[in-house]
Formats: structure tokens, sequence, C-alpha cells
């Protein structure tokens, strides 16, 4: 039992890995390249369509170099800069993707931050830093997003600072300071609701997982043989289903049925509980030559099933040669007679349902029987 769920978990394993979290976040981290790009071209477009609105309109307050200047080749300068230290740091940090996580929030803000300090708007101030907080929850990351929190509310004093003391310091009016006071109040609130989101999804993904561990135990008990430990019908054929749909043009699926001759003539001679002991000697024998690419299972009552996957057809047929020679050899309490198994053996080809498959392979056994059993057919 332990066998079947360890290889079991193996392969379904590799199935659910194949994308791993790092995969996720250099998916991520490409998506954030192209926010950054996106950002950088928008607010240049629209900076230059406002500095050309307000100029036929004549409402500049400043020299339209200054303006120029100071709104339009000042940020993007700026963001052009955050973009290449993103661009040398991803280059850099490619398998840090915690640092590179944290650092795509910075960047970001410091990008966004531009705008409280070339509008000064309150509008602005209130919701931009706010952004990366929420984009921070993609890390699912508590730890991360606690760092870029505090980033966050660095740049904020710093960037108002620079704005209140150094740039307008005409602004500082009472309404400035109640909306500046309500602008970095919105930061530790945003930060509880970003914390609230992620504890949620957190709990969510434990449940998942905790729900897909207890599935994978419940359906190995159900799908486990009770007398000889290997796979059952059910287990057996919703396998063969799963082979036959990953299957692919170019690679090999062996699918042998094996069945005791005579056995009922066993129960007859020695016993029911005798007979058992030979199920349950070569459930063992078959248990053996299990692995991740050979499947063993007990669908019926003397009747047995391998699934061998990938693997050639001379060393599928030497592992079947070699289970009916040390089977033949088995020697057991109360039974003095030399049991054997029939076996039929086929290779899928494409377009076969799993059913057919079953025939073929039986049909096979079928001729091991009538050609006089303790034989195996290739058909
Ligand atoms: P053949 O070589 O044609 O396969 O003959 P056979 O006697 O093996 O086949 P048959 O189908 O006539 O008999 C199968 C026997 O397997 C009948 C049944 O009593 C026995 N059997 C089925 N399940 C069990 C089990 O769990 N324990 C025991 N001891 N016997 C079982
Ligand atoms: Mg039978
Ligand atoms: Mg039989």
């Amino acid at each position: 039992m332990h066998r079947y769920i360890k290889d079991n978990a193996c392969s379904e394993g590799k199935e659910n890995c194949l994308l791993s979290m790092s995969d996720i976040m250099r998916v991520w981290q490409d998506r954030m390249t192209r926010i950054m790009y996106l950002y950088i071209i928008a607010s240049f477009a629209v900076e230059m369509i406002l500095m050309f609105v307000m100029n036929v309109r004549n409402t500049i307050e400043i020299p339209l170099r200054s303006y120029v200047i100071f709104l339009v080749l000042f940020p993007t300068i700026l963001n052009l800069g955050c973009l290449f230290i993103w661009i040398w740091m991803r280059g850099r940090w490619k398998d840090n993707q915690a640092r590179l996580n944290y650092y795509s929030i910075v960047l970001f803000s410091i990008m966004l931050s531009n705008l409280i300090i070339v509008h000064c708007i309150f509008p602005i101030v209130y919701g931009v830093l706010v952004i990366p907080l929420f984009m921070s929850i993609v890390f699912g990351n508590l730890h991360t997003t606690k760092r870029c929190f505090h980033f966050i509310v660095g740049l904020y004093v710093v960037d108002m600072g620079l704005v209140t003391l150094a740039l307008y310091p005409y602004h500082l009016t009472e309404s400035y300071i109640f909306n500046m006071i309500i602008s970095f109040v919105m930061l530790p609130v945003g930060y509880l609701i970003v914390k609230y989101i992620v504890q949620t999804e957190e709990s969510r993904a434990q449940l998942v997982l905790q729900r897909s561990v207890e599935n994978a135990k419940l359906r190995a008990e159900v799908e486990v043989d009770d007398l000889t430990s290997i796979m059952n019908y059910s287990g057996f054929f919703r396998t063969l289903d799963e082979s036959v749909t990953r299957w692919k043009a170019g690679k090999t699926l062996n699918l042998a049925v094996l069945d005791i001759d005579f056995f009922k003539q066993v129960n007859d001679d020695f016993g029911h509980d005798a007979g058992n002991q030979v199920l349950q000697r070569f459930g063992a024998l078959l248990t053996d030559v299990s692995s991740n690419r050979v499947c063993v299972a007990r669908y019926g009552g003397e009747e047995f099933a391998i699934i061998f996957t990938d693997m050639n057809d001379n060393v599928a047929d030497r592992i079947l040669n070699y289970l009916a020679e040390k089977f033949a050899s088995q020697t057991y309490d109360g039974i003095d007679r030399q049991i054997t198994f029939s076996a039929g053996i086929t290779n899928y080809e494409e377009g076969m349902e799993p059913r057919d498959f079953f025939r073929i392979a039986d049909r096979a056994l079928y001729i091991s029987k009538r050609n006089g059993r303790n034989r195996i057919t290739r058909q």
C-alpha cells in the first residue's frame, strides 16, 4: 500500500509541479516590466497632451521651458532610470525571487510617487501609493508586503516633505495639512486591507491543500485491494484511462493481463485460505517489480494487470517472463503443486479507447489459455 501511494504521489507530483512558484513569479516579473513600460509611455503622453492643451489655453503658470523640464522630462528620465535598474536587477538576481519581488514594488512606487512631486494634487496623493501596496498581494507573503509598506511610508514622508518644504511651501494651508493627514492615514488602512486579503488567501490555500491531501488518502484507501495491497478494479481502470489520456505519439504504453492457471482447482483441492496465500504471494511478486513506470493491479479474483509506461516492448516482455519464472518456482504451505499464470500483452496504438486496449490484451490472454496455459502471448 505504501509503495502504491508513494509511486502515485510521485507521478502526480510531477504533473502538478510543471509550474513551480518561481516560474509563476518570473511570469509576474515579465508582466511588471510590461506595466512599467506602459506606465512610462502613458504618463509621458498624458503630460505632453496636458502641456499642449494648457499652452493653447494659455493657462501654464510657469515658463514653457521650465514646464517641459520639470513636468515632462524630469519624471520621464526618473521613470526610465527605475526601469533600467529593474531590468538590471532581473539579470543580476535571477535566482533571488524574494528580492526581485520586493524591488519590483519599490521601483514602481518610486515611479508612481513622481506624480506626487510633479503635480501635488491630493486626489493623486490619496491613491497613488496604495496601488503598489495592493500589487504586493500577488506574492501572497505578508513579510514582503510589510517591507513594501515600510518603504512606501518612507517614500510618502520624503515626497511630501520635498513638496511641502522645498517646492511649494506657499501651499501650507489648513486644508492642505488636513489632506496630508488623511492621505497619510490611507497607507496603514490600505496595509490592513492588504494584510487581511493575504491572510484570507493563505487560509483558503491551506484548506485546498488539506482537502487534496484528504482526497488523495481517501482515493488510495478506496482503490487498494485488501488482500494483496496493490491497486484494485477501480484504481486499475482509472489508471488505465489516465495512461491512455497522457499517451503521446512516439511513446510506448504496454498493457499485460495475467490470470492464474487452474486456480479454482487450487481452491477446491487445498481450500480457500490456501488460495488466498497464492494470491497474496503473487501480489507481493508484482509489488516487487512495480515502480512509477510499472503499475500493477488486481482487477478481479485471480486476474491481475500491469501497465508499462515509457518502456520498450522487450523490457516489458522480460519483466513478464521474470514474473512467470519466479511465480512458477514458489512453494506454499500446504500446497504441493506448481502454480503458474498465463498472460496476454499488447502495445497501445493511437486512437484506441482504454476499453479496446484492455480487450486486445485480454484476447491475447485467451490465446495463451487456449494454447495450453503457462505462457505469454503478445498481440
Ligand atoms: P483458468 O486456468 O481457465 O483461468 O481456470 P481457473 O480455475 O483459474 O478459472 P476460473 O475462472 O474457473 O476460477 C477462478 C477461481 O478463482 C474461482 C474463484 O473461486 C476463485 N477466486 C476468486 N477470487 C478469489 C479470492 O479472493 N480468493 C480465493 N481463494 N479464490 C478466489
Ligand atoms: Mg479468471
Ligand atoms: Mg484463472
